[in-house]
């Protein structure tokens, strides 16, 4: 039991240091951790569990199967074989008799084998000499003195300097025996009961010395509950806010209107846009405000279905806006709004962060003043002083790499606009449920008819590059153009131009290749540290042709729509995750011709050769998103600060998928049937409030 005086409001809160045999040398080594309070200590989520439950007695083995024994090394030797290996014997006690492990040519086994160092060893054994041996085992070392007694389950924690498992284990094991008493669980008993959780004190305890591997999952399963269940709960709070809201006007799409809008498209909607076009109708037709994310691939045709739900908003003498990350993307589908409001008198404009001051003036108040009917963005658009009085549908494209508060920003006055989320990186449904959890889902997933595939290779080293440069020339000859994107802007000092070795720098790179493979050729060059004029000037002269080859960074990733290019080197292709390079060869899809995408690399390792393999087996980005993220994780692929995952404590949506979904699906039944607004929710709701009230913006919420 802790010294009363050094407890805290709430126990749990009290410094690590407080916990017996803990002390401040000890709390300093536990903070690097991230362990700072007794709570921290009692839900430290072990990284995995040896079970020791699993080890069999020595009477059970036989040698058609994989078994494992439990014991401590008594003698090792280690003696050479007749060609020259080394092998390592070690004979292990366990408590109920001896076993012996041999390993060949593993010298190193003689030192991590020392009398009296307690292991697991499994392997299939045979039967020598009177006795069970294990050839080349798997051995996995375990902390403590030999003939202790120790549990069922040994937890393995993650580790820092000065701190083993032995010790954090222990310290753990007496924070349960100290403050254990004042754990108190904030979900109600019959909920627990119902649905067959352990009380939080018991999963503590668990944690750290279960008896039987089920005991142990169970505790680390409501550990990762608690943290996804709130979370959702959270989620399903803002979106009945979001709904309850009922301030949106309905903006129903009749026929005529529909009509209207289709005549303005040289094109029929395919099946997918049809459907999506459905499914945000139905949302615009009522008095709660859409919150909609509409996610397909690259080139799927995203801007057109988001002109649909604009539109509409102006048939019905309401305002819309179009907010794009970046101001090349912010042109692009200004171009795209042009082209095909060519023969309209809708009143449309361009608003990014270049107008100058008095341009930016005279446009707020055009806006303001609701002459503006349709409006195309960066960030500039949420900025202080841009008031958009009659805003019916506000489109957010790639969401992902702004934050909620910048989705909600367009919900100022008392009228809610409908809001439709685009994205091009398809999202799998673990991410699409915690980052977009409050949002409905659209996913186009046909592409318009005629696409061909793009052909993708990887090329590795120098001789494959000259044989593919001498491809990319006789397709230039041919009146095609070519991208060759590089990852970063670099300098051309800092490459070695005269070596083998690919660079990474664009302006090497753009030097390297007008003064070789593509000498003669006229060759373009563009990237984000140029001034602005320079760069439109550059991507101009590509639109044109006037320039037949465009050395760039990726700032073409979104920007250019170019359907003569239909060449695309990626230098350093392994320095890109696989949904960028994905979508940077969606650049050479566009037109009717075939597209090429080389990917130049000098690894030539074969899980480098796996990874961007990935882009030469499919082309569908759902697919190569599920890689992408199993690889380098959400955060990373998003390029956002709210992966979700960040938003959680321990849990990870693509790990703990399964109960992230039963997380949800409890949530969203407690917010929506009312029961979450009894008295016997009211510690959860504090507690999610406080973690996510801020995030989630659910200020509003009782
Ligand atoms: P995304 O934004 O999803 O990448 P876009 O909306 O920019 O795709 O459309 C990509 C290209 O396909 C554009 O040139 C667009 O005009 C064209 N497109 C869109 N929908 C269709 C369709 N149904 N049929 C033919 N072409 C289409
Ligand atoms: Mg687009």
């Amino acid at each position: 039991m802790a010294d009363p005086e050094h407890l805290a409001d709430d126990p749990l809160d009290t410094p690590v240091q407080f916990v017996r045999g803990c002390g401040p040398r000890r709390a300093a080594l536990l903070a690097k951790l991230e362990i700072h309070t007794v709570r921290d200590l009692l839900f430290l989520l072990p990284r995995d569990v040896l079970d020791l439950s699993v080890a069999a007695d020595v009477e059970q083995l036989d040698d058609q199967t994989i078994h494992t024994v439990r014991g401590v090394v008594v003698d090792t030797d280690a003696r050479p074989t007749r060609n020259g290996r080394t092998l390592v014997k070690s004979v292990i006690e366990t408590s109920s008799g001896m076993v012996r492990a041999s390993f060949f040519n593993q010298p190193w086994m003689r030192k991590k084998l020392p009398e009296g160092q307690r292991v697991l060893v499994t392997g299939k054994p045979k039967r020598y000499d009177g006795a069970w041996e294990f050839s080349s085992p798997q051995v996995q070392l375990l902390e403590g003195e030999p003939g202790e007694a120790v549990g069922g389950i040994e937890p393995r924690y993650a580790l820092t300097e000065g701190v083993n498992q032995r010790g954090l284990n222990m310290l753990a094991t007496r924070a349960v025996e100290g403050f254990g008493h004042y754990i108190c669980d904030p979900l109600p008993k019959a909920f627990r009961d119902k649905h067959g959780l352990p009380h939080l004190k018991e999963a503590a305890a668990n944690l750290h010395a279960a008896e039987t591997l089920a005991d142990f999952n169970a505790a680390r399963d409501r550990v990762l509950f608690d943290d996804l269940f709130e979370f959702q709960l959270g989620v399903a709070l803002r979106r009945r806010m979001w709904r309850a809201g009922g301030t949106a006007d309905p903006l129903p799409v009749s026929a005529k209107i529909d009509a209207r809008i289709r005549r303005l498209f040289p094109f029929e909607f395919t099946a997918g846009q049809n459907d999506a076009v459905k499914e945000i109708a139905a949302d615009l037709a009522s008095e709660v405000a859409m919150h909609r994310l509409l996610q397909a691939d690259v080139g799927a045709g995203k801007t057109v279905v988001a002109l649909y739900a604009m539109l509409t908003a102006v048939a019905h003498g309401r305002q819309a806006v179009l907010m794009a990350p970046t101001e090349v993307l912010a042109n692009q589908h200004w171009a795209t709004v042009q082209h095909a409001l060519a023969h309209s008198r809708v009143e449309r404009r361009l608003l990014t962060g270049r107008l100058t001051a008095k341009k930016r003036k005279d446009l707020r108040a055009r806006i303001k003043s609701g002459a503006v009917q349709l409006i195309i963005g960066t960030q500039a658009l949420i900025q202080k002083g841009v008031e958009i009085p009659r805003l019916g549908v506000a489109v957010v494209d790639e969401q992902h790499k702004f934050g909620v508060a910048q989705r909600a920003a367009f919900s100022a006055g008392d009228r809610d606009p409908h809001v439709l989320v685009m994205t091009a990186t398809p999202i799998p449904r673990s991410l699409a449920l915690t980052q977009f959890g409050d949002l409905d889902v659209t996913t186009v997933r046909d592409l318009p008819p005629g696409r061909q595939p793009v052909v993708t290779s990887r090329v590795p080293g120098p001789k494959a590059r000259q044989k593919t440069w001498h491809f990319i020339r006789e397709k230039l000859d041919e009146g095609r153009q070519c991208y060759v994107i590089c990852p970063k802007v670099g300098d051309v000092s800092e490459a070695d131009v005269e070596s083998d070795e690919l660079s990474a720098s664009v302006e090497a790179t753009f030097k390297e290749l007008t003064e070789g493979e593509l000498q003669g050729y006229a060759v373009g060059l563009v990237h984000g540290r140029m001034e602005a004029d320079k760069k439109e000037a550059a991507m101009e002269a590509f639109k044109t042709g006037e320039t037949r080859v465009l050395v760039s960074t990726t700032v073409v990733e979104v920007g250019v729509d170019v359907p003569n290019a239909t060449l695309m080197v990626i230098q350093k292709a392994e320095s890109f995750g696989l949904s960028q390079l994905h979508q940077l060869r969606g650049r050479v899809a566009r037109g009717s011709r075939r597209g090429y995408c080389f990917l130049y690399t000098d690894q030539t390792s074969a899980t480098a050769a796996e990874r961007l393999g990935v882009l030469e087996r499919t082309t569908d980005g759902f697919e190569i998103a599920e890689a992408d993220f199993a690889q380098r994780g959400p955060g990373h692929v998003l390029g956002t600060r709210q992966s979700g995952k960040s938003a959680l404590r321990v849990a990870d949506p693509q790990r703990d998928r399964d109960l992230l979904e039963e997380a949800r699906r409890k949530a969203f039944h407690l917010v929506d049937t009312g029961m979450f607004d009894q008295p016997e929710w009211a510690m959860v709701k504090a507690e999610v409030l406080d973690r996510f009230g801020e995030v989630l913006e659910l200020a509003k919420t009782g």
